[in-house]
């Protein structure tokens, strides 16, 4: 089996850090594995790409590189640009990196219940020389609130807010929009595409293809629990298949899951991983 280059993978980091509560430790991949990871990636001939140069390649029919993956990482922390940006600079890889922008060059108040809300992220004079860096700064909401208990005006200021604010502080155009906690519901969809967004990340341990809904790309979500070896063999199964790239990453997932003592849906942070499939 030879796979197809259109089925591309879709990573999703957070903090590159090695300091974690056990409640957050899913979302926290050390700065060495990180590197092991890019490193992989490397050897094994992939190419990145931002997500929304994937949108418009998909969008206008253009055929694809043998071998892409896409690298996003949510939050912004400020750990971004001390571990994350060095190692992908080095390899000359690009990412998107999604902001919550009410909290750029704060602090990560929305993780108070994980008591990760000491967390820092990155300020705007940071995110203005990281998007010069081939790096896509999109949109991550402005407060990370849980959209779909929002009302209608509220979801349209949260959408609305973050895009103006990093297009004003970055001096470019913002299309890409991730869903805080990885999941919408139908009106926070449509309200990213009339707010003038041209594409938007979930979260489903799925790898990407043509036929998804540009508003709901699905995302791999990479814990530390996967290993470089682990990686390769994840994305070796997505050339050959979406549903061996679903069962090889849910057992991954599910694998650092349990050991981060996070197996049962409804904990917080797992919310990650919660897609509404009617909202598509
Ligand atoms: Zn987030």
């Amino acid at each position: 089996m030879t796979g197809s280059p259109q089925h591309v993978p879709v990573l999703m980091y957070h903090s590159v850090s090695s300091e974690a509560t056990d409640a957050f430790r899913e979302f926290v991949v050390p700065p060495r594995l990180f590197a092991e990871h890019l490193a992989a990636l490397h050897s094994l001939g992939y190419s990145t790409t931002t997500i929304t140069a994937l949108a418009q390649m998909r969008a206008q029919g253009t055929p694809l590189p043998e071998r892409l993956v896409a690298i996003t990482v949510d939050d912004a922390f400020a750990d971004f640009a001390d571990a994350a940006l060095p190692a992908l600079a080095s390899h000359g890889m690009v990412a998107t990196l999604y902001v919550p922008t009410g909290y750029v060059g704060g602090r990560s108040a929305w993780l108070a219940d994980e008591a990760e809300d000491h967390r820092s992220l990155l300020s705007w004079s940071q995110l203005r020389e990281i998007s010069g860096h081939g790096v896509e700064c999109g949109a991550h909401s402005h407060s990370h609130p849980q959209m779909d208990l929002l009302d209608r005006r509220a979801m349209t200021r949260e959408i609305g807010l973050s895009k103006a604010l990093l297009e004003d502080h970055l001096g470019r155009a913002v299309t890409s929009f991730a869903y805080p906690f990885g999941y919408a519901n139908a009106t926070v969809r449509r309200l990213v595409e009339q707010l003038g967004f041209s594409n938007a990340c979930a979260v489903r341990d799925l790898v990407s293809t043509p036929a998804d809904d540009a508003y709901a790309i699905p995302r791999l979500t990479v814990t530390q629990d996967v290993m470089a070896a682990d990686l390769a063999s994840m994305l070796q199964s997505a050339r050959t298949a979406r549903q061996e790239l679903t069962s090889s990453a849910r057992a991954v997932a599910s694998r650092g899951l349990r050991r981060a003592g996070l197996k049962k849906r409804g904990t917080h942070p797992s919310r990650h991983d919660w897609w509404a499939p009617t909202s598509a």
